[in-house]
């Protein structure tokens, strides 16, 4: 199941170039990413394996007259990618990471997969929905697996770029406008969403700080089991990012929380510390109940948080806008708020990409 069939399934009705001389951003390891300092405009794109030679030609060169620079395919098409880049866009493979929802994988590696506190495995037990399946980011035979993942697609010569999805723990506090769908009011992280308390990950909690996170009375409230989440998450993506920039010298990008503090809140994602080329926060405004100016405060935040460190794209949610001029004005909060660009989500249709090309032509 794709993210929109999720989206689908949960009855969320309501719900989203200009050449510059290129720079250099010296980030906070005092590495230095290769990002440069463009606008850049994506779109996130399942690519229909029955989509005709010239239907794609029409679907690419639309979103590139329109202004789009570079596309996020959900999944490998060669004749796409290739497509998209004759037309001169970016081709990213986007790749669900910490959600595998993989029949193999659980047959064969039962014991990859995240523990709740509650002490159910996501393989027999999976939270809100069946497709999550999340593996556990402190084991080596996963990091292992993770990284020759993202290393194969890395590898192929008409992907530019990886974009990571998934890159978190499940939703210990989903969105409030998705409670209603689970019959859930989560003001407290409950312990069946609350991940993970498997043994790897006890004992190296354990190794670290010489507590058992099991005889803690309150989890929720210990900064430094927090903290272990945190960069549990932060590893892999650093290791990802290490093998996809340094070794196949491609752009590596995430698509995560709207704010630094959601996701660290709801799904235990730190991201202004990971070693990226560029992030797309998800700043779905319907979601969290909020209206359309509250997309610059979110983008402000990030923005801010980052310190030039690299670029920030504000995803938005396109159901989620009463009208295009409703996303105009999601446009322009966005870029006011410190965008280098825009990610939509989902299908932009041809009035969606000219209310685009009104924003980003002045
Ligand atoms: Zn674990």
């Amino acid at each position: 199941m794709n993210k929109r069939d999720f989206i689908k399934k949960i009855g969320l009705t309501t719900m989203a170039v200009s050449a510059m001389p290129s720079l250099i951003f010296a980030k906070k390891d005092n590495s230095i990413s290769s990002f440069d300092s463009k606008m850049r405009y994506w779109v996130w794109h399942n690519p229909d394996p029955n989509e005709s030679e010239e239907a794609m030609k029409k679907r690419f060169s639309m979103y590139k007259n329109y202004g789009i620079t570079g596309i996020f395919f959900e999944a490998d098409h060669e004749q796409a990618f290739r497509i998209a880049k004759s037309f001169g866009l970016e081709t990213h493979r986007w790749i669900w990471i910490m959600n595998r929802n993989d029949k193999t994988l659980m047959k064969d590696h039962p014991d990859w997969f995240t523990v709740s506190r509650k002490g159910e495995n996501c393989v027999e037990k999976p939270p809100y929905v069946d497709y999550y399946r999340w593996v556990c980011p402190n084991k080596k035979e996963v990091q292992q697996y993770l990284k020759d993942l993202v290393t194969k697609e890395a590898a192929k010569d008409y992907v530019d770029g990886i974009h990571l999805d998934y890159i978190r723990f499940c939703d210990v506090i989903l969105p409030v406008d998705l409670w209603k769908n689970y019959n859930l009011i989560q003001t407290q992280e409950l312990p069946e969403f609350d991940f993970c308390y498997c043994e790897t990950c006890r004992s190296k909690y354990k190794n670290l700080t010489g507590i058992d996170i099991k005889q803690v009375a309150y989890p929720s409230d210990s900064p430094s089991w927090l903290q272990f989440r945190f960069d549990s998450i932060t590893n892999i993506v650093n290791m990802l990012s290490n093998e996809v920039k340094n070794i196949h010298k491609k752009k590596i990008t995430a698509a995560v929380f709207p704010t630094p503090f959601i996701a660290k809140r709801n799904v235990r994602q730190d991201w202004v510390n990971w070693h990226l080329d560029g992030i797309c926060p998800m700043i779905y405004h319907s979601f969290y109940k909020e209206n359309t100016p509250w997309i610059e405060t979110a983008t402000k935040d990030g923005v801010e948080a980052l310190k030039d460190t690299f670029p920030l794209y504000a995803g938005l949610y396109l159901p989620a806008f009463k009208d295009e001029s409703d996303l105009e004005t999601g446009i322009r909060h966005a870029l006011k708020g410190g965008a280098k660009g825009i990610s939509l989500f989902s299908s932009p249709d041809e009035k969606h990409l000219k209310t685009l090309q009104k924003v980003i032509q002045k």
